[in-house]
């Protein structure tokens, strides 16, 4: 087993004379976790993970396995193993083959190769396949392969660039099931680039949420889903309601608009917005102290109906049941419970 800690210190890269596209991003990795970066189209992901593999360098900046710089070293040398969106599989080498690749290359005896390609099959599931070529396999059974590849020469630390991106829905779900089972029984310190939430809260152990090269957030998935530090976070993990403040009225009270909005936390002055999840608000009988609007979209999800309501607080995102739908027009009447209402300073 081999457990390696990654700290990468104040990178920044810029692509020829274009603009920084990551700017002093610092990120402490723990032996044996697995942590994500998550952020939306180009905020940076994959040049992180390119740096760290060695595959570009960074304009400045230090990454450090455990207390080794290895910022200047080359990637063959770094001891890490990478899995791509495309698997990169040999076309003309059988699964065996595929896998024994990177043992062949560090020279390791044909004896002990077949011990450790054949053990790594059998923990990836892949022993029947042994003697198939890649074209003769489903992207669920390739991107396997690509695993065991990867985990066969015990790397110091494992990199996965988006790696379910090409399975269908289903199979997302078992595989990063998978990699999580995986990551686990071998302790790989792994870093899983995705732009999906749902995927990266189910199997990190922390989440480093990114936006234009920079760091927003990075905590345990928990912390991140129920207290987002921005507002850039709170959108991207389901946060649809953002009432500009205006100003504190009391200890426990802000104004937005011309209402008075009551909170749970003390108030603040930095405060700038309030966020609630659509899921939140509480939908109740039209009464004293109860907020009401006219309903202007319904959007079905299934789980419930999502209304866009006209309320004197701006435009309101409100989740209702789907056994009493209201009607586009209708008016709907709703409480904001000071419990999940989230001030946010940025
Ligand atoms: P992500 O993986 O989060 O989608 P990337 O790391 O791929 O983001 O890209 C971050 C930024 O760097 C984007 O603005 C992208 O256009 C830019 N970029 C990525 N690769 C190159 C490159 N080879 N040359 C110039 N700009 C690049």
């Amino acid at each position: 087993m081999i457990l390696a800690r990654l700290t990468l210190e104040n990178l920044a890269m810029t692509y020829g004379h274009g603009d920084p596209v990551l700017h002093d991003l610092s990120l402490a990795v723990a032996d044996g976790q697995l942590v994500s970066l998550l952020g939306p189209s180009g905020s940076g992901k994959t040049t992180t993970l390119r740096i760290i593999a060695g595959l570009l360098q960074q304009t400045s900046g230090t990454i450090k396995v455990d207390d080794d710089d290895i910022s200047r070293v080359p990637v063959y040398k770094r001891g890490l193993s990478m899995v791509f969106q495309s698997y990169a599989l040999f076309p003309h080498l059988t699964v065996f083959a595929n896998v024994a690749y990177g043992l062949k290359r560090q020279r390791i005896s044909k004896a002990e190769t077949t011990q450790r390609v054949t053990a790594m099959l059998a923990t990836t599931g892949l022993n029947d396949l042994a003697e198939r070529y890649p074209q003769e396999l489903s992207g669920g059974q390739q991107q396997r392969v690509a695993l065991a590849r990867a985990l066969v020469v015990d790397p110091r630390l494992l990199l996965l660039d988006e790696p379910l991106s090409n399975l269908d829905a289903k199979l997302r779900v078992s595989m990063r099931e998978e990699i999580r089972r995986l990551q686990l029984q071998l302790h790989t310190t792994t870093i899983f680039v995705t732009h999906d939430q749902e995927e990266c809260f189910a199997i990190s152990d922390k989440v480093a949420v990114l936006n234009q090269g920079k760091i927003e957030q990075y905590a345990a998935p928990e912390e991140i889903y129920h207290h987002p530090a921005t507002e850039f976070v709170a959108r991207f993990i389901g946060f649809e309601n953002f009432l500009p403040v205006n100003g504190t009225v009391a200890d426990h009270a802000y104004r937005v608009g011309d209402q008075t909005v009551r909170v749970n936390v003390a108030t603040d002055g930095a405060a700038k917005v309030l966020t609630i999840r659509p899921n939140q608000i509480r939908l109740v009988p039209e009464g004293p102290e109860v907020l009401s609007g006219q309903v202007t979209i319904r959007t079905y999800l299934g789980s419930a109906y999502r209304y866009t309501v006209d309320s004197p607080l701006g435009a309101l995102q409100i989740d209702g049941p789907t056994e009493a739908p209201v009607a586009v027009g209708a008016p709907l009447h709703f409480t904001l419970p000071a419990e999940h209402l989230l001030p946010l300073e940025a």
